[in-house]
């Protein structure tokens, strides 16, 4: 931690994410003060050595720093806006690093109350699975002023790689691209569902059928290594839930929407992606789209080995 490092962090929100990024601004040598709706969660945080609040305003009591990590829009309201919120709660001078998959909207808002308040607000958005929330390892995507992105570095690099910890512009860069590369990431898993179930269904092994694509220019990170848990093992990644991925779906179809720009595929794939949902439930793995598609050829993309 370096000397002009901020000595105090609030956290809220300690769920999958956050309770391993939380873990990591502890182990970093932050003070942290925790506080989660979720009495387990709050308990780990405790065994990791956070101080327990017992609601908002007693986490970011005297904070100099606010980190959040929430499911979406309306708990960012919750926790942040309002008489009840973090933003009247924290000292004027405080800074929110604001890490929820969040829409732009509520980010405006949270910025025009913060603002007033005299609380510097930032959106940091994350990428990296629940494996690199664990070993502080996350991309970070931040929108603001470049001011208070230096100043939440510190705090950001306990989190994240250096080297993927990326100021993309002013409030709301960093919720936009995020909800960019999921939309793009989500759309690669239909489309890796629908080639390997056809191929599978055509008669071609799946693993011969993996390694062709693998080294052919419809190659992509996720066809070579996002994907390789559910051939594997059938592990459909319940670290990043389906209520998550359909709500960050719908996040970017709205912001499509809003910047006006027709997306038919997006809305599409968001569809797919719900229907996985409806069928395997909200807590199901991110991956379901793929069980969908094996459900619906009645094929299972296995490796024998
Ligand atoms: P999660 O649901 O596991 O955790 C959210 C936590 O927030 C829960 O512990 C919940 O109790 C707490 N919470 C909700 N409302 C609250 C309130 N009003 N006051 C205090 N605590 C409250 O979600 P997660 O998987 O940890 O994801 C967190 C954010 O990170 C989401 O926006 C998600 O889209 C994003 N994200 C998740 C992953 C992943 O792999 N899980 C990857 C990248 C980004």
């Amino acid at each position: 931690m370096s000397a002009e490092a901020p000595a105090r962090i609030g956290f809220i929100g300690l769920g999958h994410m956050g309770g391993h990024m939380c873990r990591n601004v502890i182990t970093a040598g932050f003070d942290v003060a925790a506080y989660d709706l979720d009495a387990d969660a709050l308990a780990r945080a405790t065994r990791d050595g956070a101080r327990p609040s017992d609601g908002i305003a007693g986490c970011v009591r005297d904070v100099d720093i606010l980190v959040t990590s929430l499911p979406g829009p309306p708990q960012v309201r919750d926790v942040l806006c309002g008489p009840r919120g973090a933003i009247a709660a924290l000292s004027p001078g405080a800074l929110i690093v604001e890490m929820s998959t969040s829409s732009l909207e509520a980010g405006r808002a949270a910025q025009a109350e913060a603002a007033a308040a005299g609380v510097a607000l930032i959106d940091a958005p994350v990428a990296g699975q629940t494996i690199g929330a664990e070993a502080g390892t996350l991309a970070i995507y931040v929108g603001g002023e470049a001011e208070h992105f230096g100043r939440a570095l510190p705090v950001l690099e306990a989190m994240g790689d250096p080297q993927r910890i990326f100021h993309l512009g002013p409030a709301g860069s960093g919720y936009a691209v995020k909800l960019l590369l999921n939309l793009t990431w989500f759309i690669q898993a239909v489309a890796t569902a629908e080639a390997l179930t056809i191929g599978v269904k055509a008669g071609v092994a799946l693993d011969r059928l993996h390694t062709a694509l693998v080294s052919s220019p419809a190659t992509s990170n996720f066809l070579e290594r996002d994907v390789r848990p559910v051939l594997e093992r059938g592990d459909y990644d319940e670290g990043f839930a389906m209520k998550l991925v359909t709500k960050d779906l719908a996040l970017a179809v709205e912001l499509a929407r809003d910047v006006d720009v027709p997306v038919e595929l997006s809305a599409l794939v968001e569809q797919i992606h719900r229907r996985a949902r409806s069928l395997y439930g909200d807590a199901a793995g991110e991956m379901s789209a793929i069980r969908l598609y094996e459900d619906l050829a009645g094929v299972e993309l296995r490796w024998r080995t």
